[in-house]
């Protein structure tokens, strides 16, 4: 027995601080940390399983190439010579990283780096497009700036709650406990915007089963009443605010039959929303993964600012991220149309900025390919050589059929990850073994904007190693020695902290400059710290004295054209498949389908239907059911049920290739996205249901 590590949780955005006892044998003890300000000591289903997840069955320890085990010095050479001639012969452009929102910061920075500001080309992008990326896009339109004005002591502190598109309950779940026992101190209203009956609608005084799409509309027939009502706040508005009368032209011209809500619910929303000043207003997938997730955002955002409704304790939108840190991976610039700290790609004197900053031989103009353009291009031969690190694209993208088809044809593909057995490594040149969490070391960010460390509790198995480490390699072998000689952790993050500086002196949001002579030592023992930490800003929140980071300082409110879902339903696929997360399970089940006490609680891929689609359909409880969309198809187990409205059944994401190969969603959804933000609408595929 060791001593008790303190460590963050590896599942969702909201960050928990976790105590790690190893047992021995491998074996780790995982306990709430009391003091981390995310959870005070709670923990969900998920995060009270670690311990069963940390087993090495199935795990990679040391690196192959072509399927036969490699040298650690010959297997990056290999992967280094392929870069630089494939670099040479057709341009920085024709290579790609695809990453993780489960990389730490540091291996975030640092791959960034490397293909940003020394390959040349910005194809580095994320799985967390996936996630919130209409969320930065919405941002950044609306602030001039990635900036989550909110904090986690906002639900607490709010009289009312509104829960957009988001199953807070399953996939934020101490997020949901923390605003469950506010509820039940001081009676905050919580209202749930959800086209289906979840858990989270336990806790609610209101739930409005929206329409698919129809969040917009919803939110520009609020700004419309607010401003009926007379609940403007005009000199807040005129003071800090652009473009409220555009964006309140159009919102008076909205279509509310979008929403599929009677006049009574509306007016009864409507009705709590002006009343209630202390307003915070959370969104996550529901609205982000849409072909009109950016608009949604915005909808959402213009209610707040009109209101005067930011900044303010309990007051304020608030996006809660899927993953861990998603977060961090936007403040490195780890997306392919951002730049690091918050700068952005397109503005020279950002650009030539970091390139100074980083002594880089090459900076690229302009965004690079977006996750499913690079998938498009590495489809059309255009990306000849793709890095994928820590994530499994093959079952997690939309149109995974054709996603599949593009890596076995691509001429070469790296995977760094923790088995060879992902269905995207099974198709990779070269595979190398990546630490995974309780075994590496770092920062994350979580969902309101809490900088955490995750540190060691294991051993290092077999030859594994972290991934900044695998990248700067890599790095140095392409001939950027002094660049990427990093020794650990803790030099990667003073040099990430010092870039941020630059940032400030732009004036951007993201400052964290005061830690980058933070000692090895400090950063060993550095305490959770909510950025920005330079500034003094009362609780945390952003906003709060109406200055914004847009050219006038003041915030942009946005003429928002609500639209229906883009994938189009007709005879042959009449039905419209919302997707989504279950309890106990995470993204593609690598880790929790370790943990046979998590399966007990849903134990298999399940098809939520009405009891009227059903009928039509021909299906009874416990039947299999074939769901098929234009891009494939899957199988599910039938699940009747009145939770879901008519014409809108749904499918939970876990299930994949490994654990069921037969019921992978990603096949069904269409590879269609948001203009703004290039998310994939992955909660709207039409499909037609038959039985098995
Ligand atoms: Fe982990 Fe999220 Fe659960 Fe917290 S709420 S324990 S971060 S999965």
């Amino acid at each position: 027995m060791t001593d008790t590590i303190r460590s963050t949780c590896p599942y969702c955005g909201v960050g928990c601080g976790v105590l790690l006892t190893p047992q021995g044998n491998g074996a780790l003890k995982v306990e709430g940390d009391p003091e981390h300000p995310a959870n005070y000591g709670r923990l969900c289903s998920k995060g009270l399983a670690l311990g069963d997840t940390v087993s090495l069955d199935g795990r990679l320890l040391a690196p192959k190439v072509d399927g036969k085990t490699a040298k650690w010095d010959d297997a990056l050479q290999l992967v280094a010579d392929k870069f630089k001639d494939t670099i040479a012969e057709h341009g920085p452009d024709s290579v790609a990283f695809y990453v993780s929102g489960q990389l730490l910061t540091e291996d975030y920075y640092v791959a960034n780096k490397l293909m940003k500001g020394f390959i040349g080309s910005a194809n580095i992008d994320t799985n967390s497009r996936l996630c919130m990326a209409s969320t930065v896009a919405g941002h950044k339109r609306a602030f001039g700036t990635d900036t989550v004005p909110g904090t986690y002591e906002d639900l607490e502190l709010a009289d009312l709650v509104v829960l957009v598109g988001s199953n807070l309950a399953w996939c934020h779940p101490v997020l949901y406990q923390r605003l469950a026992a506010a509820r039940a101190k001081r009676g905050t209203k919580v209202v749930v915007v959800d086209p289906r009956r979840t858990s989270t609608c336990d806790i609610a005084d209101l739930h409005l089963k929206l329409a698919p799409g129809g969040d917009a509309a919803l939110f520009n027939g609020l700004l419309a009443h607010l401003a009926d009502q007379g609940e403007i706040d005009a000199e807040f508005v005129s003071q800090h605010v652009n473009g409220f009368d555009a964006a309140l032209e159009t919102a008076r011209a909205e279509d509310l039959s979008l929403t599929g809500l009677t006049e009574a619910d509306l007016a009864t929303f409507y009705d709590m929303f002006t009343k209630t000043k202390k307003t915070v207003t959370v969104f996550s997938q529901g609205i982000n993964q849409s072909s009109s997730g950016t608009e949604k955002v915005n909808s959402i955002i213009n209610c707040h600012l009109a209101t005067g409704r930011i900044g303010l304790p309990g007051s304020g939108p608030f996006s809660v991220t899927g993953q861990p840190n998603a977060m961090g991976g936007r403040e490195t610039g780890g997306l392919a149309n951002m730049l690091a700290a918050h700068l952005d790609l397109e503005n020279a004197q950002h650009r030539d900025a970091v390139k100074s900053f980083w002594n880089a031989p090459e900076m690229p103009e302009a965004a690079g390919l977006k996750a499913v353009d690079m998938f498009d291009a590495l489809a059309a031969g255009k990306i000849k050589a793709l890095w994928v690190a820590c994530t499994n694209p093959v079952i997690s993208l939309p149109n995974a059929n054709l996603v599949e088809e593009a890596i076995k044809n691509c001429p070469f593909t790296v995977v760094s990850d923790l088995s060879d057995q992902t269905d995207t490594a099974r198709l990779a040149d070269v595979v190398l073994p990546a630490l995974g969490w309780g075994e590496k070391s770092g920062t994350v960010t979580n969902s309101d904007r809490t900088i955490s460390r995750q540190r060691m509790a294991l051993a290092h198995p077999g030859e594994a190693r972290p991934d900044w480490e695998i990248f700067s390699e890599v790095g140095r072998r392409m001939g950027w020695e002094e660049a990427f000689d990093y020794r650990n952790e803790a030099q990667i993050f003073r040099e990430h902290a010092a870039l941020s500086k630059v940032a400030g002196d732009f004036g951007k949001d993201f400052d964290i400059s005061a830690l980058s002579d933070i000692s090895d030592e400090d950063f060993d023992g550095f305490e959770p710290q909510k950025w920005p930490i330079t500034a003094a800003r009362e609780g945390g929140r952003f906003f709060a004295d109406g200055k914004f980071f847009t050219p006038t300082g003041k915030a942009n409110m946005l003429a928002v054209n609500a639209r229906a879902p883009q994938a189009e339903l007709d005879e042959e696929y009449p039905l419209r498949l919302n997707t989504g997360r279950q309890r106990d399970q995470w993204h593609t089940m690598t880790r929790t389908g370790r943990s046979s006490k998590l399966s007990k609680h849903l134990a298999e891929p399940f098809l939520q239907i009405n009891p009227e689609d059903a009928l039509a359909c021909g299906l009874k409880d416990a039947d299999l059911a074939v769901v098929k969309g234009r891009a494939g198809e899957a199988i599910f187990r039938v699940w009747i049920t009145e939770d879901v409205a008519k014409g809108s059944p749904f499918v939970p994401i876990h299930w994949t290739c490994q654990t069921a190969a037969a019921s992978t969603v990603s096949k069904i959804i269409p590879a269609i996205v948001d203009p703004f933000s290039g998310q994939p609408e992955s909660k709207s595929a039409a499909v037609n249901i038959t039985k098995f």
